[in-house]
């Protein structure tokens, strides 16, 4: 809860907002907006030192007009029921806006995962696995896990080890959670999916001249300053495709402290003295900042807060001073932070957008797993045959040679990683151009995050009419 209303009511809030610019049957409304099933979990664990602790555990799915549900397990110790279902409840609209076909779902697990020890960790996500199979909340075409804050590869492939174990006669049982290692029936280019999509919608909306007129800003992503709240998994990667993209990455917060280089860090730099030292504080080039608000608040183009939910609310929305906000994390800023940055004509880039490209790339994951063949296996060949047999008829019209080197570079086929990156980009330029043709089209009192409600709220109804529910 926060303050006084609480992030699934928040989230519902944005959801009444926008169904006010649509004239669906509120009855249909109604059972799109409700969170359909929640399970509650405690189950024993046994600690290193033999001792048992009770751990307590949820998965909501939110809805179900498309099968599988999806949506990520995280480990915090804040974990609960409201929150569980807000971030399901995102899932539903967040895959809808980038037409992932799946319902959404969220699970977490109530712990402080730096208390427990690797073996502790494992034993905690199977036994959870294992409850998610026995209460039927888990499986390939019944609902999909997959990484959120405070899991990763590892606790993804734990649990579709245990998964696979329990249904070992489904063909496709390693579909039942993304995520994984790439030798577990992972894909290339999830880890770094959620990032990259952050950067790639971040980069259509800086392209576009009349909307970045307004907020004082030239096209472009090229020379702009950026600070990074959260250094994760989603953070590190934003940032490092912002750096590699020309952008200034002049500030980074984690929960124990913040950085800064006016010139802007060096990514990689700052993430081995992270893996070293397991903190940014004291990272090469760069100055400590006295607190991790001071980073929050810096003046700067885009802020990207990438960590957890409620980081921008009455409290601190006066001092952001950020041109563009982007939600990289679920729910960073609070419903009525949101109506002051818009009053204030900051650019918010809402989380049900920018940061689906995590479950976009979830979504291939579980394709190559039901196909069982990986993504450029069959074309690459082909395509570089092709590609060669154009490149000589070039040669042959103007009379000229390539050299062998370059004949390689213009003719290779795709890798999965290639085709995982240009479906990850014409999914997050698609939507963007979708949300903002919704927005235009309903004028000033809308804002992006308005306009992804009701393009997800429309997609959704779609789906209902043609289960014949609601016709
Ligand atoms: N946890 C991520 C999210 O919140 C990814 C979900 C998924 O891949 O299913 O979008």
């Amino acid at each position: 809860m926060t303050g006084k209303i609480s992030f699934a009511e928040q989230v519902n809030l944005n959801f009444d907002k926008a169904v006010r610019f649509t004239d669906h049957d509120p009855r249909l409304l109604d059972q799109i907006r409700v969170c359909n099933f929640v399970c509650r979990f405690a189950f024993p664990v046994q600690k290193d030192d033999g001792s048992i602790e009770v751990v307590e555990a949820w998965r909501a799915e939110h809805s179900n007009h498309k099968l599988p549900t999806k949506g990520g397990i995280r480990f915090a110790l804040d974990v609960n029921e409201d929150e569980v279902v807000a971030l399901a409840s995102l899932m539903s609209y967040k895959c809808a806006v980038v037409n992932v076909p799946f319902g959404g779902a969220k699970g977490g697990v109530r712990i402080d995962r730096r208390q427990y020890s690797k073996r502790e960790l494992e034993r905690i996500t199977r036994r959870f696995t294992y409850e998610l199979s026995r209460k039927n909340f888990i499986g390939p075409g019944i609902d999909v896990p997959a990484p959120d804050f405070g899991t990763g590869m590892k606790e993804m492939s734990w649990m579709a080890d245990t998964y696979q174990s329990l249904h070992n006669n489904d063909l496709n049982a390693l579909a039942a959670v993304t995520g994984k290692p790439v030798e577990l029936g992972g894909i290339r280019g999830r880890d770094e999916a959620t990032g990259l999509g952050v950067f790639y919608g971040v980069r259509e909306a800086c392209n576009n001249a009349e909307d970045m007129k307004p907020l004082g800003l030239d096209t472009g992503i090229e020379g702009k300053t950026v600070v990074v709240q959260g250094f994760g998994n989603v953070g590190f990667h934003a940032a490092r495709f912002f750096s590699e993209a020309g952008a200034k990455v002049i500030a980074i917060a984690e929960y124990d402290g913040a950085i800064t280089n006016p010139q802007g860090l060096d990514i990689a730099e700052v993430d081995e003295h992270r893996k070293q030292t397991k903190s940014i504080v004291d990272a090469p080039d760069s100055k400590n900042l006295p607190s991790k608000e001071a980073a929050i608040e810096m003046d700067c183009d885009i802020l990207v807060p990438a960590a957890l939910e409620n980081v921008i609310t009455d409290d601190n929305v006066d001092r952001i001073k950020a041109r563009i906000v982007a939600e990289a994390a679920n729910g960073p800023i609070t419903a009525s932070a949101n109506q002051h940055l818009f009053d204030r004509s900051v650019l918010v880039i809402p989380d049900v957008y920018l940061n689906a490209g995590g479950v976009t790339v979830s979504y291939f994951e579980w394709l190559k797993d039901l196909s069982h063949v990986r993504f450029g296996r069959l074309e690459k060949r082909f395509e570089e045959f092709a590609y060669r047999r154009l490149l000589k008829g070039v040669e042959n019209v103007t009379e000229r040679r390539f050299s062998e080197d370059m004949l390689r570079v213009l003719s290779e086929g795709a890798e999965e990683r290639d085709l995982v990156r240009s479906g990850l980009d014409e999914t997050m330029a698609t939507a963007y151009q979708e949300i903002r043709n919704k927005k235009c089209q309903i004028g000033g009192k809308a804002d992006l995050r308005t306009a992804c409600f009701i393009v997800a709220i429309d997609k959704i109804v779609l789906c209902y009419g043609d289960m014949g529910i609601f016709p």
